[in-house]
């Protein structure tokens, strides 16, 4: 029996905060290819964000032309098109050389750490070249990131890591710079630097890029996308998948939960895997008719208390996007653990940002720097800090690409290139050459769902 579509508890609120990065829609936003719902479809990714969009990118990409009457793909997204973290991020697309690798070195050995470092770095080279080749007009910039230190024993464990990292002999340790104090103030143009440490980084308006994408795929036959159509549960009968919408059901042979933080609603054996958290970042300019102090740079600024950062970039016309504050409000989870609620600030943050150029910055005192706008979006926690990649386990048919744990940027594009060899040729998550800690494995749902609620969440 086909059971009824229920409504999941777990669904992206309607009236989310409006991000900066959304503020010049792309044709395609509120995309429905066709005026009903497609009835069957070989493959249904649930949700159009980075992972969602890159991923019907490359099974186009390799799948041959096919003139079936059912479309080989199908999107649903519950909002609009890139409306999700993707829309809302820092547009910093930063390999992170200092906070999960040396985890992940710890925990499974150098060979896995180095494999996600080199992954990750990877992702700078594969999107210039997509930019390029697709001719996507996305203010991609190449960089480096700093991140600095304002207090002096955050400085000297970075020194620390940064030791040990070269200590390993890892391929991509000659990139890192690291200043100590006499410098760091200078180097970085952060007032009080006691040390900073740099590597190449990049930084993109992220909704153009995946507007981008899909506007190479959205006039084939093969693709049908459908926005502001919510999937409210998926069912399976004889080796198909139905998958269930208010505006009618389709039935699929494949079905990927591309649904980040919401993954659980609809695959509730990852609600203590990829745990939904609120995040606050904002776009700060300068009055119409002043300079913005040239910034040459993408930030990570550690505070002076040593207790939060800030992740920070500038954009081509000198603007700047910044986030982060969860000093300011980790304490109270009422605003951020558990929460999908994007349509409000979070309270204790929302100020935070007002005089941050002035206070951080040298040079910025007197250039009138402002908050624009201002914007929530909820980033899929995980809870060992690495997402889940490959088949949902014991699942077959089914997918999943998600829990980034705020960190997607260097992560999903070849992710889900990986995935969709898995999809399309059968090949194994082995095969495709992706890290080892992604892979999605019962092992890691059942220790997240016997371990200590939020796991690396909280520390
Ligand atoms: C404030 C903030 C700042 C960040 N900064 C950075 C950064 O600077 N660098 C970085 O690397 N990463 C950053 N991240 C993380 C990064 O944005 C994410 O890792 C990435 O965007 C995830 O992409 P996604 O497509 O998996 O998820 P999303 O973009 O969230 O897309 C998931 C989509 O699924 C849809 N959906 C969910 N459930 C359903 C359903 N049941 N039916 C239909 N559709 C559904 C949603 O509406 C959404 O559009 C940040 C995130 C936030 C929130």
């Amino acid at each position: 029996m086909v059971q009824a579509a229920r409504l999941p508890p777990i669904l992206p609120v309607e009236n989310p905060t409006e991000p900066f990065w959304r503020t010049e829609l792309h044709q395609l936003d509120e995309l429905r290819t066709t005026p009903k719902l497609p009835q069957r479809s070989d493959i249904v990714i649930i949700g159009a964000g980075y992972s969602g969009i890159s991923l019907a990118y490359h099974l186009y990409k390799q799948l041959s032309h096919s003139d079936q009457a059912e479309p080989a793909i199908t999107v649903l997204e519950a909002r609009q098109i890139c409306s999700g973290a993707t829309g809302r991020n820092g547009g910093h697309l930063r390999p992170d050389l200092y906070g999960n690798i040396p985890k992940y070195i710890e925990r499974h050995g150098i060979e896995a750490g180095a494999e996600v470092a080199s992954f990750e770095i990877a992702h700078i080279k594969a999107l210039k070249e997509l930019v390029a080749e697709e001719n996507i007009d996305c203010d991609l910039n190449l960089t480096r990131c700093m991140n600095v230190y304002l207090n002096e024993a955050d400085g000297e464990k970075a020194k620390q890591t940064y030791e040990l990292l070269v200590a390993q002999g890892l391929e991509y340790t000659p990139d890192i710079h690291y200043t100590p104090q006499k410098y760091a103030e200078k180097i970085s143009g952060v007032k009080g630097a006691k040390a900073c440490i740099s590597y190449t980084a990049g930084t993109l308006w992220p909704y153009k890029l995946i507007l981008g994408l899909l506007s190479k795929i959205a006039s084939s036959s093969m693709v049908n996308v459908q926005t502001s159509t919510p999937v409210t549960s998926v069912t399976t009968q004889d080796g198909f998948h139905f998958v269930h919408t208010p505006r009618g059901s389709i039935t699929a042979s494949k079905v990927v939960y591309a649904t980040n933080a919401y993954t659980s609603g609809l695959l509730p054996q990852y609600s203590a895997n990829i745990v939904p958290c609120r995040g606050i970042c904002c776009h700060i300019t300068v009055p119409d008719g002043k300079d913005a102090p040239f910034l040459p740079y993408t930030y990570l600024i550690r505070s002076a208390e040593g207790n939060g950062q800030s992740y920070m970039i500038t954009r081509p016309d000198g603007s700047v996007i910044v986030g982060g504050a969860q000093h300011t409000f980790e304490h109270d989870r009422e605003h951020w653990y558990k929460v999908t609620d994007d349509s409000t600030l979070i309270e204790p943050a929302k100020n935070y940002y007002d005089d941050y150029m002035q206070r951080t910055f040298r040079g910025w005192d007197e250039s009138g720097a402002y908050v624009k706008e201002i914007w929530t979006g909820i980033m899929g926690y995980a809870y060992d800090s690495a997402p889940h990649v490959g088949e949902v386990p014991d699942q077959p048919g089914k997918y999943v690409c998600a829990g980034y744990d705020g960190h997607g940027m260097p992560v999903i594009f070849l992710a889900t290139k990986g995935l969709a060899d898995m999809i399309l040729h059968g090949h194994t998550f082995e095969d495709t050459g992706l890290p080892r800690v992604y892979k999605s494995t019962s092992e890691r749902l059942k220790r997240a769902a016997d371990g200590p609620e939020g796991g690396d969440i909280f520390g």
